[in-house]
């Protein structure tokens, strides 16, 4: 028996890098083409910007809809996208993008999947959103075991002194949800107010008033140990000069997302301040088979909008096509009237008509 067991590659059309609004938008527009993708994205759900940064703020400039939430957008692409059946891999970064010997590409995730592809597309926006770390002597040491930026599993923590900071919505929820199974809690915060949901914060407050949690207004300026094993933190209260010490075996840190542009600049792809340079005609990258749409891209002119990453997802599906498929003729077909393109839309009448790209 081997001693590690590496599942086998998954051998797809085309691999998109990046679940934002431009990198959905091109699983439709590959899929009317009749191609077949795999979407990864680092982040545990789609929508890029839209979802993490901006989820309730009205959209003013999508074309035919005056006003639309920024979730709402990506609700409505995932809708649109359903036919094309597409495989979503979250919650991990593509790490590895290697060009193979007979024109193919290997794409591997920090989850360890790996993908055989013929074509790529990098949609990756600002980069992958990191979670914005403690910054603490000797932190490194405890990130993994006993520092956490998010929760792969609540019953990890049952039964355990917590510290939980930050005051926004993942740092309030995991409060009230943990509150009760653990053997103490403490929340810690720069300031009184929350960026949380108000229902939210009124149930910690109450948890606070039963005795079940303490609050502290203030920030973790110091971690302490016994035998390499974390023991708990020092906070120094907002006053200025008190300082407190809680115990804690594990702590969570909710302090938000930053972008990195991370592994996409170690693939060798022509790089200007730090956007990847395309080809306006197909938006292809500096490798053939590599293409990049969207915020992550840059040719003279390029306005970071939804508007123009769907155009360029619209360019680069055709260009795909004539780079796995460059024997084959490419005309233009509108889905008012292609029984071909109805028919993977799943709306058309002419079932017999076939599928080929
Ligand atoms: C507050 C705000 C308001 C805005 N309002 C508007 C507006 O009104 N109209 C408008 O047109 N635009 C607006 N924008 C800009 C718009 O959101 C962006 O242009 C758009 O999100 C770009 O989409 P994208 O798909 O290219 O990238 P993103 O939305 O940035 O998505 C990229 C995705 O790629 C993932 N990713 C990156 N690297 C990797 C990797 N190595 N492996 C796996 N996944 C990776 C990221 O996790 C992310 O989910 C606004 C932006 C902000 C911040």
């Amino acid at each position: 028996m081997p001693e590690s067991f590496e599942a086998p590659a998954i051998s797809v059309e085309t691999v998109i890098i990046g679940g934002g609004p431009v990198g959905l938008f091109q699983i439709f527009e590959l899929g009317l083409l009749g191609m077949r993708t795999a979407l990864v994205d680092s982040l545990a759900q789609v929508g890029g910007q839209c979802t993490e940064l901006y989820p309730d703020k009205p959209i003013y400039d999508i074309p035919a809809l005056p006003v639309c939430g920024a979730q709402e957008l990506i609700d409505r692409l995932l809708e649109q996208v359903k036919p094309f059946n597409a495989s979503f891999h979250l919650g991990q970064e593509v790490t590895e993008l290697k060009p193979l010997p007979e024109g193919k590409f290997h794409v591997a995730t920090s989850a360890g999947t790996r993908f055989i592809t013929g074509a790529v597309v990098i949609a990756a926006g600002v980069g992958s959103f990191q979670p914005r770390r403690l910054v603490l002597d000797g932190v490194d040491r405890f990130e993994g075991r006993s520092v956490h930026y998010r929760v792969k599993s609540a019953a990890e923590f049952h039964g355990q002194d917590l510290l939980i900071c930050g005051g926004g919505d993942s740092a309030l929820d995991w409060t009230v949800a943990l509150c009760e199974h653990s053997r103490s809690l403490t929340l810690v915060h720069r300031r009184a107010e929350f960026r949380a949901a108000p229902a939210t914060v009124a149930r910690m407050r109450e948890l606070v008033a039963a005795g079940k949690m303490q609050f502290v207004e203030g920030q973790v300026v110091a971690l302490r140990s016994e035998h390499d094993k974390l023991r708990g933190a020092v906070i120094k209260a907002n006053d200025g000069h008190t300082t407190l010490q809680v115990p804690a075996d594990h702590i969570m840190a909710f302090y938000g997302l930053h972008p990195k542009l991370g592994p996409v600049a170690e693939w060798g792809l022509e790089l200007e301040k730090k956007a990847l340079k395309v080809n306006t005609a197909n938006f292809e990258t500096s490798v053939p088979g590599i293409f990049a749409i969207g915020d992550i891209n840059t040719y003279p002119g390029k306005k970071k909008l939804i508007l123009s990453g769907f155009h360029e997802a619209a360019l680069a599906a055709f260009g795909i096509q004539h780079h796995l498929f460059p024997e084959k003729r490419q005309f233009l077909q509108y889905t008012t009237t292609s029984p071909i393109m109805q028919k993977r839309l799943g709306v058309g009448a002419d079932s017999s008509a076939s599928d080929a790209h």
